[in-house]
C-alpha cells in the first residue's frame, strides 16, 4: 500500500513520522510531496503537552531536538488585559499536572463560594503547580526522586522543527519528493487515482493525506468538500507578526495580551521572542494593526519587517472523504489563542491511525472518525469563544461585539448557564463528556480568570481557610523547591 501526503509543513511531517513509526512492520510505503515554490506558513510556535507525547512516541529525546529548534519549555499561558472591569490584570492557564489533583479541589471550592458572593481567593496560578512555576520562572524538569509526572509543552521555531521532522521522517523511510501538484485524476467512485505534477509526473497511491495548508488543495479544491466557517463565532481572520529581542531571563510561558481589536502573542525562543497581533479585519485594517503591534512592542522604527497573514477560521464538514484525509490547515484552523492547532493535528493523526488500522486499512470507520474529529474541533472552538464572550473590555466596538455575540453552541450555553446559576460545573463537564477537550480545571481557570462572578455580598461570614488556603500555598511552594530555573533546564540540553 502506498500513502501519499501532500504538503511538507509541520502537519505533513508529523503525519509522515507517526505513520512510518506505527506501521513500520506493515508493507506500507509513505511518500511526502511538497512544493518549495509554495513554501510553508512558518508560524505556529507554541504547543500543548501533546507534543511532548509526540516526541516520546517517536523516541526522540529533548536534547536531540530542542536545541536544534531554538526551543524553550512552556508551562502556562498568561492572559493579560482581557477583563479590566473585573479588576484582574492578568491570569494564568497552566498545563494541568498530576500533582494538581491535590490542590484543584480547593480551587473548585473557592470558585463555588465566590459564585455565592463570598470574597474567596480564586487566582488559578495559586492552586496549580505550573502556575507557581511560571510565577517563579522555573522550568518543569523534575529531579529523579520527584514522584509526580509534570505536563508541559514547548515553544519552538517552526521552520527548524519542520527541518528536524523532515530529517527524522526520511530516516524512518519516508520518501520525499518536490513537485508542484496542479491537479488530480479520479476513479469512477470519486477516489483520487493519482496526483498530476506540473512537471508531468503522476503520483498514484491508495490513500492521500491533504496537508497543503490553507489552500486545502485536495479536500476542498479537488474533492469539493465544504468548509464550515467559524467566522460567526470567532471574528479574528488576520495576523501581523514580528520578532523582538529575547530577554535575559527566558520566560517559561506564552503571554497573550488583549489589544484594541484582538490580542498579541509573545512566545519566547532561545534566540528571540516571536510576537503576533491576531485581529479581525472587520474592525481594523492591516496598516493600523501593524502600527498598534509596533507600539505595543515599543518598536516603532522599521528595523524589523512585519509579516502579514490571513487566516481561514473554521473546518471541513468532512475530514475523511473517499480515499483522502485532511490534516492541519488544509483541514481547518481555530485561531491560535490556546495554541491548539498542532495539538489537533496530532490527535487527528492518532485517531486516524487507530481507525484505519482497526478497519484493516479500509474506509470502514470513516463515519466514526469524521464524527469524532468534528466534535473535537467544535469543543476546542467553544473554549476559545468563551474567552471572547466573557471579556470585560470596553475600549472598542470589537470587544463589545464579541461580548454581545449570540452565536454560541448549545454546549457552551449550557456550561455558562451552569456556572452563572451556581450549579456544579464539574458534573456538567462530565455530563457533556468534555474532559478530554478542555477539562474542569481549564474551565475554572478561564471563568475565574475573567472574574465571571456576581458582586461580593455585603455580609461576609468572617475569614478562614476559604479565603486563602494557606495549606495549598505552602504545599505548592514546597513542591516548587524541587524545580530549578528555566534557564538551568535549557542549559542541561
Ligand atoms: C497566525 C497563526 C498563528 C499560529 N500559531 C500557532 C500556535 O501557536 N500553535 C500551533 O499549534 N499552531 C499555530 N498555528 C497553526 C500552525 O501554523 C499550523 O497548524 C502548522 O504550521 C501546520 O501547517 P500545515 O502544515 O497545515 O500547512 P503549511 O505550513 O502551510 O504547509 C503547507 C504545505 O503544502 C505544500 N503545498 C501547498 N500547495 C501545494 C501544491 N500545489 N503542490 C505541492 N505542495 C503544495 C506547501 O509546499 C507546504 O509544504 C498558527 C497559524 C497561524 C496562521
Amino acid at each position: 500500500m502506498r500513502i501519499c501526503i501532500v504538503g511538507g509543513g509541520t502537519a505533513g511531517w508529523m503525519a509522515a513520522n507517526l505513520f512510518a513509526h506505527h506501521w513500520t512492520d506493515k508493507p506500507i510505503e509513505i511518500v511526502l510531496v511538497e512544493s518549495p515554490e509554495v513554501g510553508i506558513v512558518g508560524v505556529g510556535e507554541g504547543s500543548t503537552p501533546t507534543l511532548k507525547r509526540f516526541f516520546e512516541m517517536l523516541g526522540i529525546a529533548e536534547s536531540d531536538w530542542m536545541s536544534r529548534c531554538n526551543a524553550t519549555y512552556k508551562v502556562n499561558i498568561k492572559f493579560a488585559g482581557w477583563s479590566p472591569q473585573s479588576g484582574i490584570d492578568d491570569y494564568s492557564h497552566p498545563f494541568i499536572s498530576q500533582l494538581d489533583t491535590f490542590s484543584q479541589g480547593a480551587f473548585f471550592m473557592n470558585c463555588r463560594t465566590r459564585r455565592l458572593g463570598l470574597a474567596t481567593h480564586t487566582s488559578p496560578a495559586d492552586f496549580l503547580l505550573n502556575g507557581v512555576l511560571a510565577q517563579q520562572n522555573k522550568g518543569p524538569i523534575t529531579p529523579d526522586h520527584f514522584p509526580f509526572r509534570m505536563e508541559y509543552g514547548y515553544h519552538f521555531d517552526s521552520y527548524l522543527l519542520g527541518d528536524f521532522l523532515k530529517e527524522h521522517g526520511k530516516k524512518l523511510g519516508v520518501i520525499h519528493k518536490q513537485a508542484f501538484i496542479s491537479g488530480i485524476e479520479k476513479q469512477l467512485n470519486g477516489d483520487i487515482k493519482h496526483l498530476l505534477c506540473a512537471d508531468g509526473e503522476r503520483i498514484s497511491a491508495e490513500l492521500f493525506i491533504d496537508c497543503s495548508g490553507f489552500s486545502s488543495l485536495l479536500m476542498q479544491q479537488q474533492l469539493g468538500v465544504k468548509f464550515k466557517s467559524y467566522h460567526n463565532n470567532l471574528f479574528n481572520d488576520a495576523a501581523v507578526v514580528m520578532p523582538s529581542t529575547i530577554s535575559s531571563a527566558i520566560p517559561v510561558e506564552t503571554t497573550a495580551t488583549a489589544l484594541s481589536n484582538g490580542w498579541c502573542w509573545k512566545i519566547p525562543l532561545t534566540n528571540r521572542f516571536g510576537n503576533g497581533y491576531v485581529y479581525s479585519s472587520d474592525f481594523i485594517n492591516s496598516e493600523q494593526a501593524e502600527t498598534e503591534l509596533r507600539q505595543h512592542l515599543n518598536m516603532m522604527e522599521n528595523e524589523h519587517n512585519c509579516r502579514h497573514l490571513k487566516m481561514k477560521v473554521g473546518c471541513l464538514e468532512t475530514h475523511w472523504q473517499n480515499n483522502c484525509v485532511g490534516l492541519g490547515l488544509a483541514q481547518g484552523f481555530i485561531e491560535p489563542l490556546e495554541a491548539t492547532a498542532l495539538h489537533l493535528v496530532q490527535i487527528c493523526i492518532e485517531m486516524f491511525i487507530d481507525d484505519f488500522s482497526a478497519g484493516n486499512f479500509t474506509q470502514q470507520f470513516q463515519a466514526q472518525y469524521n464524527q469524532k474529529v468534528t466534535e473535537r474541533f467544535e469543543r476546542v472552538r467553544d473554549y476559545i469563544v468563551a474567552h471572547y464572550k466573557i471579556n470585560t473590555r470596553n475600549d472598542s466596538e470589537y470587544w463589545r461585539a464579541n461580548r454581545n455575540n449570540p452565536h454560541l453552541s448549545e454546549s457552551l450555553i449550557q456550561l455558562l448557564e451552569v456556572w452563572y446559576r451556581r450549579e456544579d460545573l464539574e458534573q456538567e463537564i462530565k455530563r457533556q463528556n468534555l474532559e478530554s477537550h478542555f477539562g474542569t480545571v481549564s474551565w475554572h481557570c478561564l471563568l475565574a480568570g475573567y472574574g465571571a462572578f456576581p458582586p461580593i455580598a455585603d455580609k461576609q461570614p468572617g475569614t478562614g481557610d476559604l479565603y486563602v488556603d494557606q495549606k495549598i500555598k505552602s504545599f505548592l511552594h514546597g513542591c516548587s523547591l524541587n524545580f530549578s530555573a528555566h534557564q538551568h533546564n535549557l542549559e542541561r540540553l
